[in-house]
């Protein structure tokens, strides 16, 4: 283990990227019941994080009390190796060495793009060093074109870069960013999504985002964090959230979720649709057992069903099958098929394993 830095060392150094962890942390409003409970979370350095989860739940709390906007009620922040907020530390935000971007790019309307991203910059080096990093940066966000325009003129998501650009100009040791795309239409959230996935990768700097949209999450994270009710229920890669969500819950949050009871025994589990291997780990007895809709597919071979709706999308269709035995199933299935309501169907498991956990 490295040695405590002392307290007045800033933190972090440019170019070198250091984890973030919180332990046990709690945060509430004045005597309100806490809005973030005792969550725990470590991201690695130069890997970037996503807080997922409905309106309320926290994040937001969780992201400020990193930053050192919010006074947790108990528990410990640590940027590296230093201890910045616990019951006998508090280091302020200023101190922190921590960019933000927040849903809002906020500029300043009377400064360029350049003299926006130069503005965290206002107090280090010499004024050639601060071009250059103006101009690196502009070069990074693909904006280099646009180093003397106004914010004014610039559309939505070229706000957010510029925004994104002055937050990473200072080099901060971590970038928090809070729901930064929820104010742009669907187009340019997609794009600009894979931009500052690619930008914050090639900086290297830790990151932990803030979203309440499954797909932003899925494409930003290395990892992602689900939250519900001030709590983080669990943590993965998005490919372990989707396949083996610990609960009814993050499996309907994370994507379409059939859910149907089953009988677990030595790795198998006894349904409506036959016996179904389940993931290693599955506990046995009564389970509800987890069917993607993309898992399931209409065969001859399997459980009659009748066909009762179908959302046509092109490259691929939703079909809603009911069960004699009274469950209704989401299938995705190819295009060319072209069931239609009324059709009776066979249904059957088309997955390697589902994910399985304890019924209530
Ligand atoms: P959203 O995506 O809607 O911002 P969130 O998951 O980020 O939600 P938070 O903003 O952290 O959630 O809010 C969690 C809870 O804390 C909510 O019930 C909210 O009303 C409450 N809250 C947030 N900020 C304050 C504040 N300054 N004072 C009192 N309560 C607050």
């Amino acid at each position: 283990m490295s040695a405590p830095t002392p307290t007045d060392e800033p933190i972090g150094a440019p170019g070198r990227a250091i984890p973030i962890e919180a332990d046990a942390l709690t945060v509430a409003y004045g005597r309100a019941p806490a809005v973030v409970r005792e969550v725990s979370l470590r991201v690695a350095a130069g890997s970037s994080t996503v807080l997922l989860g409905p309106s309320g739940c926290g994040k937001t709390t969780l992201l400020r009390s990193i930053a050192g906007l919010e006074r947790p009620t108990s528990g410990t922040v640590r940027l590296g190796d230093r201890t910045v907020s616990s019951a006998e530390t508090w280091i302020p935000p200023e101190a922190r060495n921590v960019g933000m971007v927040f849903q809002d790019a906020a500029l300043f309307p009377h400064l360029t793009v350049a003299q926006n991203v130069a503005f965290g910059l206002r107090r280090t080096g010499d004024r050639n060093a601060r071009d250059r990093r103006v101009a690196e940066l502009l070069e990074l966000i693909g904006l280099e074109e646009f180093a003397a325009r106004l914010p004014g003129t610039l559309s939505g998501g070229q706000q957010q870069r510029v925004a994104l650009a002055r937050s990473l100009a200072p080099n901060p040791a971590v970038l928090l960013l809070d729901e930064p795309f929820s104010a742009l239409d669907a187009a340019l959230r997609t794009q600009l999504r894979r931009d500052v996935r690619r930008i914050v990768r090639e900086v290297g700097v830790t990151t932990v985002f803030v979203t309440h949209d499954q797909d932003e999450a899925f494409v930003m994270g290395d990892t992602i964090g689900v939250m519900h009710e001030g709590s983080l229920r669990q943590v993965g890669t998005p490919q372990e959230l989707y396949a083996r969500p610990v609960d009814r819950w993050v499996a309907e949050f994370v994507g379409e979720a059939n859910i149907i009871t089953g009988d677990a025994h030595d790795g198998y589990a006894t349904t409506v649709l036959g016996r179904l291997p389940m993931i290693a780990g599955a506990p046995s007895g009564a389970v509800e057992v987890l069917l993607r809709p993309e898992e399931l597919r209409i065969s001859e071979a399997g459980v009659s069903g009748t066909v009762e709706h179908v959302d046509f999308f092109g490259h691929d269709a939703r079909v809603v099958v009911g069960l004699a035995t009274g469950e209704r199933l989401v299938v995705r299935i190819p295009p060319r098929l072209g069931l239609s309501p009324g059709a009776t169907v066979g249904l059957e498991f088309a997955g390697h394993e589902a994910a399985a956990w304890a019924a209530r």
